[in-house]
């Protein structure tokens, strides 16, 4: 049987008792998981990445795991956290990760926040903050600022073009579709 299919039974096998008692990870379990993200940063390193490791979890078992791989799968998206978030998805066999936490070593990225946001991950442990980051000269902090700016004033040139007919699917899917 593959792994994924173990985890996925092992969380349907456990999922009644969880859902009546979604303990708190000790201090303990936590800085474990932390550890195992940074053991994946290190790998990232290992393969010429950039050094930033990530797991997923839910209800005590590691659900996902990913690393940095930008440079070697030429993938400007492939962040630890992005490549942590599909695999826990792709051994849920669902996109909604509710009630997983996300272990990373690095402040997520504004990319990588929304990633969790949109796959509904309430809780993020980080290691270093993105300040610490800055610091070592790892983390450039320009995108935290630039998603809050008006249009005009976004270092990416953004704008607006046929609105009205993009807008038509929007709101025909909008009809007949409510939002999760
Ligand atoms: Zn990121």
């Amino acid at each position: 049987m593959k792994t994924s299919a173990i985890i996925f039974l092992f969380i349907f096998l456990c999922s009644f008792q969880v859902n009546a008692q979604t303990k708190e990870n000790s201090i303990e379990e936590n800085e474990n998981y932390m550890k195992m993200a940074i053991e994946l940063a290190k790998t990232a390193v290992n393969e010429g990445n950039y050094p930033f490791g990530a797991v997923v979890v839910k209800n005590g078992v590691v659900v996902g795991k990913g690393y940095n791989c930008s440079h070697s799968t030429n993938d400007a998206t492939a962040h630890g956290e992005i490549m942590a978030i599909r695999d826990a998805c792709k051994n849920l066999g669902t996109n909604w990760l509710e009630g997983c936490e996300l272990y990373t070593n690095g402040e997520p990225c504004p990319m990588c926040f929304a990633a969790c946001f949109f796959a509904n991950i309430k809780h993020i442990y980080f290691g270093a903050t993105k300040e610490d980051m800055t610091e070592w000269g790892i983390v450039d902090m320009r995108p935290y600022d630039l998603v809050c700016q008006p249009l005009e004033k976004r270092e990416i040139k953004s704008e607006v073009i046929l609105r009205e007919e993009s807008g038509k699917l929007f709101e025909e899917w909008g009809k007949t579709n409510k939002k999760k």
